[in-house]
C-alpha cells in the first residue's frame, strides 16, 4: 500500500513545534502528530483521515526525558525498564504492548494519544468503500456509524491503549502544550468519551509529558491484560491495579479496552471498599457491572465484559501476594 502525499515538518523545539502548528491553523491547513508512527502510518497508507501535513515531534528538545517521575511523550515504550528507573508496573504494561520491533519506535506519548479502534474503521479504503464508510471516517458521505445504527453524531470506537489505566492508578498527569500556553491535568480527565475527539487536546496543542507524584514509586502493581494473540495484540480488556501496600484505602483500578476512553474507577472501587473491604470478588463485580464494552473489536462484548471479573479478581490477588 502507498503512503498519501504529505508534508513533513521537522521542528527542534518546543516552541517551533507550536508556532508550526499555529501558522498552518492560520492557513486553514489540516495536520497530524506524529510521534513513533506505528499507529498513525498504517492508518495513511489505509487512507484512513489522512492530511496533507504531518508534524513529527521526534526532533523536540526535553521530549525524549526520562526520570522516576517524569517521562517524555518521545520515549520509546522499549525504554520503559526498571533498568531505566521506570516503575515497575509501567514496565510491565509497556512490555505487554505490541511485538519488541513495534515497542522500540512506539512511543508513550503516542500510546496514550492512541486513535481509537473499530472492526469497520480499521480496514483498507476499499473494504470501507465496500460498506459505505461509517461516520468517523465516511468521506464525505454523512454515512452512519456501523455499531449504533441509524445516527451519525455518536462514534462509540475503543480506546485500546495498555499504558493508560496503568499511569492513572499511579496517580499520572499530563502535561499539554499549545498555542494557548501549557496546562496540567490528571490524566483520567484527558479522556473524551467521543470515538472521533478522543481526549481534550485542543487543535494545535500536544502532550508534551507525563508526571508521576511522589508516592507511585511508594506503590505496587499488577496489569491484567486480555488479548487475542500474546505476541502483539491490542487488549480486548485490560485491568490495571496498584495500591501501597497494607493500606486498601490507597486501592486503585482502572480499565481499558472496554470504551471510547481508559476509565478510572474511583467510585466503584471506594465504595466496595466502603462496604466490604479489599475483597477481589466484590471488586470484579463491581467493575463488571461498570463498564459496558460494544461490538468492535475482535472479540464479542459480552466474553470481554465477562472476564472484566476474571481480571480484576487476578489483579487484586497479584497486589496481595496471592
Ligand atoms: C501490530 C500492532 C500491534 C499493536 N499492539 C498494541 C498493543 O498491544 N497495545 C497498545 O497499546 N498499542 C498497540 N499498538 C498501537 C501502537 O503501536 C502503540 O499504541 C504505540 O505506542 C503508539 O505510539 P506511536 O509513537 O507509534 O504513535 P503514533 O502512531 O505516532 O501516533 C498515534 C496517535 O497519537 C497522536 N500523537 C502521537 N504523539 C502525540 C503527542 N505527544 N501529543 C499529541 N498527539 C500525539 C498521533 O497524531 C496519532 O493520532 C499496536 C500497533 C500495531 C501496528
Ligand atoms: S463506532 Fe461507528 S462511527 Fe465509530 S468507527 Fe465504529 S462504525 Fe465508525
Amino acid at each position: 500500500m502507498l503512503m498519501p502525499p504529505f508534508e513533513l515538518h521537522r521542528p527542534g523545539t518546543v516552541e517551533e513545534a507550536i508556532a508550526l502548528a499555529a501558522s498552518l491553523m492560520n492557513a486553514g491547513e489540516s495536520f497530524d502528530w506524529v510521534a513513533g508512527g506505528t499507529d498513525v502510518l498504517p492508518n495513511y497508507k489505509w487512507r484512513i483521515n489522512p492530511k496533507p501535513h504531518v508534524i513529527s515531534l521526534a526532533g523536540v528538545e526535553g521530549a525524549h526525558t526520562l526520570t522516576s517521575s517524569e517521562i517524555g511523550c518521545m520515549v520509546p515504550l522499549s525504554s520503559l525498564t526498571v533498568a531505566n528507573g521506570a516503575h515497575p508496573l509501567l514496565a510491565e504494561a509497556a512490555a505487554k504492548v505490541a511485538s519488541s520491533l513495534i515497542r522500540k519506535s512506539a512511543t508513550v506519548g503516542g500510546n496514550l494519544c492512541l486513535d481509537t479502534r473499530c472492526f469497520w474503521y480499521n480496514q483498507g479504503e476499499d473494504w470501507r468503500r465496500s460498506i459505505d464508510w461509517c461516520h468517523k471516517a465516511d468521506c464525505g458521505t454523512g454515512a452512519d456509524c456501523r455499531v449504533i445504527p441509524n445516527q451519525n453524531t455518536l462514534c462509540v470506537a475503543t480506546y485500546q491503549g495498555d499504558l493508560a489505566p496503568n499511569f492513572m492508578v499511579l496517580g499520572a498527569s499530563v502535561v499539554l502544550i499549545g498555542p494557548g500556553g501549557e496546562r496540567t491535568l490528571p490524566l483520567e480527565e484527558f479522556y473524551a468519551l467521543d470515538g472521533m475527539k478522543k481526549n481534550v487536546l485542543e487543535e494545535g496543542e500536544f502532550l508534551l509529558k507525563v508526571v508521576l507524584p511522589e508516592t507511585a514509586h511508594q506503590r505496587t502493581g499488577s496489569y491484567q491484560k486480555l488479548r487475542v494473540r500474546d505476541s502483539w495484540d491490542f487488549p480486548e480488556a485490560g485491568i490495571a491495579a496498584s495500591w501501597i501496600e497494607g493500606q486498601p484505602e490507597s486501592l486503585a483500578i482502572a480499565s481499558t479496552a472496554l470504551e471510547s476512553i481508559p476509565r478510572l474507577h474511583a467510585e466503584e472501587v471506594s465504595n466496595v471498599l466502603g462496604e466490604e473491604g479489599m475483597d477481589g470478588v466484590a471488586l470484579a463485580k463491581a467493575i463488571h457491572k461498570a463498564v459496558k464494552p460494544v461490538n468492535n473489536t475482535a472479540l464479542p462484548p459480552r466474553y470481554r465484559r465477562s472476564m472484566v471479573k476474571t481480571l480484576t479478581k487476578r489483579a487484586v490477588k497479584a497486589l496481595l501476594g496471592e
